[in-house]
């Protein structure tokens, strides 16, 4: 099939997800409508925990990184396969702790976490906070010290590896806004007045270095800096960091000609890494955390929209428009992301038209691709947009009043409703 093996065309033709065929989906719950397949989010996550269970002897754990798709129910599959969490915001963390995800298994990341936040994660017990900068550091120190808790937390550390899809770069002073640096010894500093402090803990180091990244090397740089940090933490202060959280970024596949690396070949080269610095360093191997958000979330996913009109204007371009856009998926008018989309309901017609397919806000760039290969469309078909699984419904907006589509999931060609399709009731329910 086109990107996974989840989809199958079935014997009306039409596009199946884990077995439940998307035409009726798309009848049944309307559209336009995420669908996820649990059996691929179960899959990941046991691929990279297996990973640190293979080459680090278990010691460490991926945290999913909920802004890729967050709800209750993912909160729920993320738990029940005992992975951790990552939030970034007082909705991810009311979502996680809304069905009583363990809270010591959830980071609390940010660059500029406000007071409210600090303490409703102070409140929950998150395992840490990861602390972007010394403003922070001093308020939570404050916080904590009125509220009569203890803060564990980590930095958030610069390593000064930029990454990007296809290339990265060692750069001098990094231009940033997440984190500390290291070259100018601001995170040093961090550390060393955490250290001092009566209602902190310093409990490890985090670093994250982009996303939608292919080449295992810079991960492997961004270990290597941080242990010698450790090791330099040590020589300075006497303190053993217990915890290295590595961060996410691994790239998924978006179209045909992306191929990613197995995700074990990463954890493999930077456990070697880890090890032999340690070695080297005469340090304690860490606990590892990593981070994976979009890998785990985004091959699970596809959205289906209902086609309306189709515009062939002869020699520029044909615009096939569905009942969605940047609404639902917003990829597109922010990086220009490409994404592989078939028609649901003749799946196993050649994609021999070139189209591009468009939104339905008042906006030119509202579109989901531009020249994608696409089975020749009419008005009625229903058009499934892959790959769609992470920073989609968790992106989406109420531009132009637009109400947010259902999410449903599917497991064994069952599927079941997990978010609601918002209502036009919904959209005024704040206004006075
Ligand atoms: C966004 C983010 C992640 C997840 O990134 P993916 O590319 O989705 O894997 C992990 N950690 C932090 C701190 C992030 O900001």
């Amino acid at each position: 099939m086109i990107l996974t093996n989840n989809l199958t065309v079935n014997e009306q033709r039409h596009l199946a997800v884990g077995g439940a065929d998307t035409v009726e989906l798309a009848e049944r719950f309307g559209t336009p409508l995420y669908v996820m397949d649990e059996a691929m989010i179960r899959k990941a996550c046991r691929q990279f925990k297996q990973s640190i269970d293979t080459y680090y002897g278990g010691r460490g754990l991926p945290h999913y990184a909920s802004k890729a798709f967050c709800c209750k129910e993912m909160c729920r599959i993320i738990a029940d396969e005992g992975l951790g969490l990552d939030v970034v915001s007082m909705g991810e963390l009311y979502t996680a702790m809304s069905v009583g995800f363990p809270a010591q298994d959830i980071g609390f990341h940010g660059n500029n976490k406000t007071e409210e936040e600090l303490r409703y994660a102070l409140e929950c017990g998150v395992g840490h906070i990861i602390v972007d900068n010394l403003t922070e550091l001093d308020t939570l120190n404050a916080l904590a010290g009125e509220m009569g808790k203890n803060a564990r937390i980590m930095f958030r550390v610069k390593p000064g590896i930029e990454a990007h899809t296809h290339e990265f770069i060692m750069t001098g002073q990094i231009d940033s806004k997440f984190g500390l640096a290291l070259e100018n010894g601001e995170a040093m500093e961090a550390v060393k007045r955490a250290l001092s402090m009566e209602h902190v803990t310093l409990g490890g180091l985090h670093c994250h270095i982009g996303s939608q990244i292919f080449d295992i090397d810079p991960f492997v740089m961004a270990a290597d800096v941080m242990l010698h940090f450790i090791a330099d933490i040590k020589a300075q202060t006497g303190y053993a960091v217990e915890e290295l959280n590595l961060g996410g970024g691994f790239g998924i596949k978006y179209t045909q000609e992306e191929n990613p690396v197995e995700y074990d070949q990463y954890m493999r080269k930077v456990s070697d890494k880890v090890k032999a610095d340690c070695q080297a360093l005469g340090i304690d191997q860490p606990f590892i955390v990593i981070e994976p958000g979009r890998s785990i979330a985004g091959p699970a996913g596809l959205t289906l929209y209902r086609v309306g009109s189709v515009k062939e204007i002869p020699g520029v371009r044909t615009y096939v428009s569905i009942d969605g856009g940047m609404t639902d998926n917003p990829r597109y008018a922010l990086y220009q992301s490409r994404y592989e989309a078939v028609c649901a309901n003749k799946a196993d017609a050649p994609r021999d038209q070139i189209i591009t397919l468009a939104g339905k806000c008042c906006e030119s760039g509202d579109l989901i691709g531009k020249d994608m290969p696409l089975q020749k469309t009419e008005p009625g078909d229903v058009v499934a947009v892959l790959a769609t699984g992470a920073y989609n419904y968790s992106m989406a907006s109420n531009y132009n009043r637009a109400t947010k589509p259902a999410v449903v999931m599917v497991k064994d060609g069952e599927a079941r409703l997990i978010v609601k399709r918002e209502t036009p009731e919904d959209l005024i329910r704040n206004d006075l």
